[in-house]
């Protein structure tokens, strides 16, 4: 492999993989995936795409064989503190937090069981995927508990006398309540993040994770961005200005034969609802238009 190329390691099929992916569409790079299904070639960019299962992600960080991964915190963190155990630094840096793979490491208990804040885990078994995190949570609440550790399926360990209660993601609770389980406290809040080695990279590497990292904060920046145009009268300005969601100075354009009336353009910085288009409207704006923001550097 070229030393010269960026290796950037993601999950190889699983829910990071689609924005993950088109995260990195969005940042402008053309991969060919070509017979090798374990690696994509950028071309347009020097960096190569390693598709790996997620566990693997911080590793591969942390062994030098990947510059950059996108992965979920959950995961990260998982291994700074098994890593920490094994009495080794973990040898990767979070440069960035996404806006996908949102989820959280909870505990859930089964249905009808109590629950009185940490306490009533004292003695019971806990199922998970996440022994260390959920070692980290008991021991800061000075409760003691065995961890069961699963490889899987950790929903169904109450239902198989396995264990009084589970420790597992959950994004919507939908699997939870299938399984009749109740979420009762949060572990973890968790995000994709991107990471890289802590190594000094070769100039020219260093310059693309550089611009790499200001294309993904463009793409994050205007997801959620609107552009806003509308006319208003001009004795309506500053409370209009004050409807305007998270736009900083708006362009104020004079309209043509009508000396009361402007033309106003703001960039929003987050979504512009139909509730914000009716107050505008009722301050008096009209011709109201709102675009998709496509890129923006600033
Ligand atoms: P692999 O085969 O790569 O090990 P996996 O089964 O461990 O796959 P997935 O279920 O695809 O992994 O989840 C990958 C990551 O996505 C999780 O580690 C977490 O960061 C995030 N994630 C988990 N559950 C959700 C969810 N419900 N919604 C969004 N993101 C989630
Ligand atoms: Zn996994």
């Amino acid at each position: 492999m070229d030393e010269l190329r960026l290796k950037l390691a993601i999950q190889k099929s699983g829910r990071l993989t689609e924005p993950s992916l088109d995260l990195l569409m969005r940042c402008g790079l053309k991969i060919s995936r070509g017979k090798d299904q374990l690696m994509a070639y950028g071309e347009n960019m020097p960096l190569d795409v390693l598709f790996v299962r997620d566990d693997d992600i911080p590793d591969l960080v942390q062994e030098d064989v990947c510059d950059l991964g996108l992965v979920g915190l959950n995961v990260l963190e998982e291994k700074r503190l098994e890593l920490a155990s094994r009495g080794h630094p973990a040898r990767f840096q979070q440069v960035r937090t996404l806006d996908f793979g949102r989820c959280r490491l909870s505990l859930a208990v089964p249905e009808g069981a109590s629950f009185e804040g940490p306490r009533t885990l004292q003695g019971k078994r806990i199922a998970t995927t996440y022994p260390y995190l959920l070692e980290k949570y008991l021991r800061e609440r000075d409760v003691s508990a065995e961890i069961v550790t699963l490889s899987g399926a950790v929903e169904i360990a109450p239902r198989l006398g396995r264990a009084d209660l589970i420790c597992d993601l959950v994004s919507t609770g939908s699997t939870l309540q299938a399984n009749h389980l109740r979420e009762v406290e949060t572990v973890l809040e968790s995000h994709a993040v991107l990471i890289r080695t802590p190594l000094d990279l070769p100039p020219l590497k260093d310059e693309w994770v550089e611009r790499l990292l200001m294309r993904i904060d463009g793409v994050q920046q205007v997801r959620e961005s609107k552009y806003i145009m509308l006319h208003a009268p001009r004795s309506a300005l500053t409370e209009i200005r004050k409807l305007l969601p998270g736009s900083e100075s708006p362009t104020i354009i004079p309209l043509e034969g009508s000396p009361d009336r402007v033309a106003i353009h703001a960039v929003c910085r987050e979504n512009v609802f139909w509730e914000t288009l009716e107050s505008l409207k009722k301050a008096g704006a009209s011709a109201l238009l709102v675009l998709p923001v496509e890129k923006m550097l600033a």
